[in-house]
């Protein structure tokens, strides 16, 4: 969906609930807080005789508590959703003419729904797994007391460490961790959660923590100072969506936000899984996470 089919389609609040209706309940109404169907509409709700409370499509879910428009909701998703560069929350605020505090939280809603979607997929097949730091760059003529505290490129630095594994030409997934949290054990366990290890082969480079990843499952490792390139033993496809990642989080990430990196590492995840399926399947698909509805 994009925003003029939005209009289109959902023009009021009314066309709106009607969908999230369907889309949660199918025909039948339930009560959110019993789980009762013996309800009726009232004129803006929906009134329980079981618990006798009243209440909205919305309760319990990503829409719940929220003074906006549906609308807005819809469009929010439509544009993070195309926005293959990451949306800033600055920028959501104008798009949507709601202040910066509620855009912000949107978005981080919209990314909630978005994680659900991404904790169900084993990678199979040809497996590409990388880590990489994510962090602001220092401001210019910043003085560093201490000169070990001055970022430096790659491995060692005080950004934000984040690892990933992507399927060739398939799935990503990737999770943001603590700098002490890169060990060999750490890489592995990564592995077993996140890749079928009886029906995946691993391609990563020389870092030590690999080492004894061919425990796991079985195991290509690229040397990178080797004059003959094997065609086939690369991690291009995961330096590839590192490099949209950190282009996408300029601007949105910084320190203040650390403890909500993975949360913009799903919404980049999200993106890339779905870059190959219908737009309105992932337009839907979103909803229905954000309703708690299986996608
Ligand atoms: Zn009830």
């Amino acid at each position: 969906m994009n925003i003029v089919q939005i209009f289109e389609k959902f023009p009021t609040q009314e066309a709106c609930i009607a969908h999230l209706e369907k889309a949660r309940w199918g025909d039948t109404p339930r009560c959110p807080y019993c789980q009762s169907t013996n309800t009726a509409r009232t004129p803006k709700r929906h009134r329980c005789y079981a618990c006798k409370t009243s209440f909205s499509v919305t309760v319990g879910t990503i829409f719940h508590h929220t003074h906006m428009p549906l609308q807005k909701w819809f469009l929010a998703i439509s544009l993070m959703l195309n926005a293959k560069k990451g949306l800033s929350a600055l920028q959501l605020s104008r798009d949507l003419q709601v202040n910066k505090n509620t855009a912000w939280r949107i978005a981080m809603q919209i990314r909630k729904a978005m994680t659900q979607r991404e904790q169900r997929h084993l990678l199979t097949g040809i497996v590409e797994m990388d880590e990489t730091y994510i962090g602001g760059k220092p401001r210019k003529g910043k003085k560093y007391d201490d000169p070990n505290d001055r970022p430096k490129p790659g491995r060692g630095t005080k950004k934000a460490p984040v690892i990933g594994a992507v399927e060739r030409s398939g799935r990503v997934t990737a999770k943001a961790v603590d700098k002490d949290k890169m060990k060999g054990r750490h890489l592995r366990s990564f592995v077993r959660d996140r890749v079928d290890t009886k029906q995946a082969r691993l391609m990563t480079d020389e870092y030590k923590g690999y080492l004894d990843m061919d425990k796991v499952l079985p195991h290509d490792v690229i040397k990178h100072d080797e004059w003959y390139v094997s065609d086939d033993i690369h991690t291009n496809s995961i330096e590839g969506f590192w490099a949209m990642l950190k282009r996408g989080i300029i601007g949105q990430f910084h320190h203040a936000s650390r403890r909500h990196l993975q949360r913009y590492v799903d919404e980049f995840c999200f993106r890339y899984n779905l870059r190959k399926s219908d737009p309105n399947q992932a337009f839907f698909g979103i909803i229905n996470l954000g309703l708690g509805v299986k996608g």
